[in-house]
């Protein structure tokens, strides 16, 4: 706590606006202090009503800081003490108004003697705030020093806050500490919204990545792909289709061999007869893990090239029949089902 030399000198440095907003703070203050105190008491000893009840219907009207030349300002205590600093209170119910030092509050009044203590306190607690605030422009505080998250530009301060920071004044740690957990409320809300919207993005590409590419070229204006997809995929039994027994190994295949199981299996329970390279690729991507990372140029798996490879791979062995090719896309028409020789020769032993 500064001395009242310590206080009235730095008080003296400040900006006429700063100086201002000090004596507003501190009528504000101490006004909400004693209200506070008041109505509090009011609340605990409800139970013994009558004569009390005047006593707590004192209302801090006004606060008087007469600074250092205060001995030629003339503010007196009831009891004709020559005051620096004075109290005006008034009672709601009499009207009475009393004007008293910090220290006469209780001889002047009808309140408790504890009320008048914790009253004394809270007007402390005032000053004390008043000191953090001088000592901090002394030490040119500033908002970047107090290591808060990065404050989001959408971001609305409490008025109290924006008030200090409108009038050059630096905020309190309480202040300071609230603005924290404002910003972390703020940033975890937009976080949350955020990943709200991934999720729901992610469950869109995701229904529309189910739907084998023809059936997006189709049914562009469909406007549950995933729904549909699920039914129809559902509805639809698989083809009765010859089993074909093709020689993985001698493919040399930069698929991953887990992927190529994947793919024939893909090919084996495809509900319809047309299939295409973009299908199988989110097949993958969706069901067996494979690498969802897409080129950025053309919207395309990263996996596509691997997955193109072997579809030309099961043409050859007249798995497939390529039925339609762009850069885009390659479409086939499943002619059999497929297994690997491997398979067979397992099934021999
Ligand atoms: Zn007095």
């Amino acid at each position: 706590m500064l001395t009242q030399s310590e206080r009235d000198s730095l008080l003296d440095t400040l900006s006429e606006n700063q100086k201002e907003f000090i004596v507003h703070f501190m009528k504000r203050g101490k006004r909400t202090q004693f209200s506070n105190l008041i109505a509090k008491w009011k609340a605990e000893s409800k139970s013994e009503e009558g004569t009390e009840d005047t006593a707590s219907n004192w209302e801090l009207i006004d606060y008087i800081d007469a600074g250092p030349d205060w001995s030629a300002a003339g503010l007196q205590c009831e009891c004709g003490r020559k005051l620096r600093r004075q109290y005006i209170v008034s009672n709601k119910i009499t009207g009475v108004t009393h004007k008293f030092g910090r220290d006469h509050f209780q001889d002047h009044t009808n309140i408790s003697p504890e009320l008048a203590k914790s009253i004394i306190k809270g007007f402390d607690k005032i000053d004390f705030e008043m000191d953090e605030i001088l000592i901090k422009i002394l030490d040119g505080w500033s908002l970047e020093n107090e290591w808060l998250p990065s404050i989001p530009d959408n971001m609305v301060f409490p008025k109290d806050i924006a008030e200090h920071l409108e009038n050059d004044i630096p905020l309190l740690e309480r202040q300071v500490n609230r603005l924290r957990d404002e910003i972390r409320k703020h940033l975890k809300e937009r976080e949350d919204n955020e990943q709200a919207k991934r999720f729901r993005e992610q469950k869109r590409l995701k229904a529309i990545k189910r739907v084998p590419i023809e059936n997006i070229l189709s049914e562009v204006t469909q406007e549950n792909p995933y729904e549909h997809s699920e039914k129809g995929q559902a509805e639809q039994p698989i083809p009765n289709r010859n089993m074909k027994s093709v020689d993985f190994n001698k493919m040399r295949l930069s698929l991953p061999k887990e992927h190529q199981d994947a793919v024939r299996n893909i090919i084996n329970k495809w509900p319809s007869n047309d299939i295409s390279t973009l299908a199988i690729c989110w097949e993958l991507i969706n069901n067996y893990g494979a690498n969802s990372e897409m080129y950025a140029t053309n919207k395309k798996p990263k996996i596509y090239m691997d997955v193109q490879l072997m579809m030309n791979r099961l043409v050859e062995e007249g798995v497939l029949q390529l039925t339609s090719k762009s850069l885009d896309n390659c479409l086939y028409s499943i002619l059999s089902a497929v297994k690997s020789v491997e398979d067979q020769q397992l099934n021999l032993f």
